[in-house]
């Protein structure tokens, strides 16, 4: 495997996996504002294993943390490499100090959560969760995202266009069935999954009325 057209063709191959999108509900949120919309560490670890096996490999590239005593900022650096590729990510936790023995406290737990973080930002430079965080810039067809969920691409006058519309609940990025919203009289752009059931009900009801009358 030492030559360079395999090994190239290996990485194309993980990296199509990579950034398939992950199963529903993998994107979790921590309040309700979409800026809030992440993918936990473990399932990038999942898809990294799943996709690339031994032929990825993840180390600590800070020995000690770096401590940004001003921002009370702890953080940890890493790299992911996969085939040939490499990306060092960056992560950072904040932190708090025990007022008497101005040690930090939670120490271990705080270098480990900063490392993952670490971790996961390495993952994103390798577009792994691009496709499921729908964040602003994906719709930006430099970003190679809309053309991998099947957005429709009208490249005359080399203007790239979206016709279709994105689910705005959090997380969610299915594109709309507008048939479905007309049928409803919904304006919101909401899948299927995210029309609120009481517009549903009042489909139905209407339905039963003039199935009945
Ligand atoms: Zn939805």
């Amino acid at each position: 495997m030492n030559n360079f057209e395999e090994r190239r063709q290996l990485f194309q191959e993980i990296y199509e996996k990579l950034i398939l999108p992950f199963p529903p509900g993998t994107v979790e949120l921590k309040n309700q504002n979409h800026a809030s919309a992440h993918i936990p560490v473990q399932a990038y670890q999942h898809r990294v294993n799943v996709a690339a096996g031994n032929f990825a490999s993840w180390r600590l590239t800070t020995e000690h943390p770096i401590i940004h005593e001003n921002e009370k900022l702890l953080e940890m650096r890493g790299v992911l490499q996969i085939v040939d590729a490499s990306y060092e990510g960056q992560g950072f936790i904040e932190f708090e100090r025990d007022e008497r023995t101005k040690r930090i406290k939670y120490f271990n737990e705080r270098c480990k959560a900063a490392a993952s973080l670490a971790f996961v930002d390495a993952c994103d430079c390798f577009e792994m969760g691009w496709i499921d965080l729908g964040r602003k810039w994906s719709k930006n067809p430099g970003t190679g995202v809309l053309e991998r969920t099947g957005g429709s691409v009208d490249r005359s006058n080399d203007k790239v266009v979206e016709t279709r519309r994105q689910c705005i609940f959090p997380g969610c990025n299915k594109f709309v069935d507008e048939k479905l919203l007309n049928l409803y009289e919904w304006k919101n752009a909401q899948c299927e999954e995210h029309i609120p059931d009481h517009v549903k009900r009042k489909y139905l009801k209407k339905m039963e009325e003039q199935a009945n009358g």
